[in-house]
């Protein structure tokens, strides 16, 4: 497989070199420069996966990527990897039986291993992978690169914003290559550092004379995305007839796997975007306006609080048919603007594919607790956006698959408050209760006692000096 830029000013180039630097040299994101033909899954989760790492990652010997399967799915507790379950009339697919208990373990226990070998066959010493994070990428992107040869991870965090659970999740993440660090500031600060860090020539020839390359682990590396496309093929395969899909949606990188798995031949109907409050995109999807330039608001389904959502650029283009003057113009107008529209063809297909619904804080404690009531199904904040967003679309006749993204014991406040009115504000504390009155046992209680491995703090002008003192350049 060759992949090209979305911008299409970049050179085409093989799965090795997009694994490696992320982002194409035009800023745009790389996409395959080739229709996809079907593909059929394969007997099972695993089979499935091999087949398209073959087909994605052929550069790559299979012996290696056998290996980095095997790897990724030894980290998942369920048997079937990702397990479908009834409730309240649509079925969950359950994406967060790895790791850190949310669906970006599924390719962030894979990508180490991956890259790690694309490093060896572009003589690069060591890559060392920085990432930002407002919560759920940064723990699994440790747990996934945690001692995988010839890679290091630094992780940044804003100091304030991310949940107890989430800063445990982090700190006491162990292994010897994998590294945090809290910015004093927000989570835009931490972004906003660490785009700077790559940006910066002097520190990239730091790297560069350790023999070290730096990357990043975020989801628009074709690392990320195409993994994401087997739990579809897999679900399909299960179900064995045509169903609808819900996936609750931040950076357009899940749902965007979902309509991967449909061009490769699942027989996915309606595919819907669940979006919370800051619902740029299910505005877009609903009128073909794209809209950041409004009020960025806190919620609680954090991993959803987003208004610049980076994979939504994979979709112009495939909407286009590899229109890349009309990407370069939309993305430019997204910049000093922080607005476009689409219209004509694009916009009749973006419709025609696409379903869009959202929901405020209250309306998602809501659905977490008519769920409950209804179903005993304990559905975290995220997936019950979804659930209630499954519900309100006009119904097809399809059954309905939910992507259910994070376990609920990973917010428990929001969970207990749902479902007894009460704010409990210490999270082990609310997670005991809620174990109590839902009579299921609770994941991540041990983290209360972990010890502390990680305890730096830096502020936002010493970060590129923490990069280096981190990775000993
Ligand atoms: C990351 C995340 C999302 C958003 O997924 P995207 O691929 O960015 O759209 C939704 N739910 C949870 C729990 C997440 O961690």
């Amino acid at each position: 497989m060759e992949y090209i830029s979305t911008r299409g000013l970049a050179p085409r180039t093989d799965s090795l070199h997009a694994l490696l630097h992320g982002l194409a040299p035009d800023g745009g994101l790389y996409v395959p420069a080739e229709p996809l033909a079907p593909l059929t899954p394969g007997e099972d989760f695993r089979a499935t996966m091999e087949a398209l790492l073959e087909r994605f990652f052929g550069e790559i010997p299979e012996p290696v990527r056998k290996d980095a399967v095997a790897k990724s799915l030894a980290r998942f507790r369920a048997p079937e990897v990702v397990p479908l379950k009834e409730g309240g009339g649509v079925s969950f697919l359950e994406l967060f039986h790895g790791p850190t208990y949310a669906f970006k373990d599924v390719a962030l226990t894979l990508l180490p291993h991956l890259m790690a070998y694309a490093a060896q066959a572009a003589g690069v010493g060591r890559v060392c992978v920085l990432t930002a994070t407002s919560g759920d990428t940064g723990s699994a992107a440790m747990q996934g690169f945690a001692d995988v040869p010839d890679t290091s991870v630094l992780v940044f965090y804003p100091k304030v914003g991310t949940s107890e659970i989430q800063r445990r999740q982090m700190v006491c993440c162990p292994g010897g290559n994998v590294s945090a660090c809290a910015i004093k500031g927000n989570f835009d600060d931490a972004q906003a550092a660490v785009k700077a860090a790559f940006a910066d020539a002097a520190l990239a020839a730091r790297a560069k004379a350790a023999g070290c390359l730096l990357s990043s682990a975020n989801s628009i590396n074709i690392g990320r995305l195409f993994p994401q496309i087997c739990y579809y093929l897999d679900c399909a395969r299960r179900i064995g007839g045509p169903f609808d899909v819900v996936v609750p949606t931040g950076n357009f990188g899940n749902i965007l796997a979902a309509h991967y798995a449909w061009q490769l031949g699942a027989p996915i109907g309606r595919l819907a975007v669940a979006s919370n409050a800051n619902r740029v995109v299910c505005d877009f999807v609903r009128t073909g306006r794209y809209d950041a330039h409004r009020e960025f608001r806190i919620t609680n389904s954090p991993s959803m609080d987003i208004l610049v959502s980076s994979n939504v650029e994979r979709l112009l283009w495939l909407l286009t048919k590899g229109n890349d003057v009309e990407v370069r113009t939309w993305e430019s107008q997204l910049k000093a603007e922080g607005a476009f529209q689409i219209g004509g063809y694009a916009l009749h297909d973006l419709k025609e594919r696409f379903a869009a619904g959202w929901a405020t804080p209250e309306e998602t404690e809501t659905a977490i607790a008519d769920l409950w009531r209804e179903s005993r199904y304990l559905a975290d904040p995220h997936t019950a956006i979804g659930w209630k967003v499954a519900r309100e679309l006009p119904p097809t006749g399809r059954p309905t698959v939910v992507a259910a993204t994070a376990s609920p014991w990973k917010f428990p406040v929001t969970m207990l408050r749902a479902l007894t009115g009460k704010t409990v504000a210490d999270e082990f504390a609310a997670a005991g209760e809620l174990a109590a009155i839902t009579g299921q046992m609770p994941a991540l209680a041990d983290l209360r006692s972990a010890p502390i491995l990680h305890e730096a703090v830096t502020a936002r002008d010493a970060v590129p000096e923490a990069i280096c003192r981190t990775f000993g350049f």
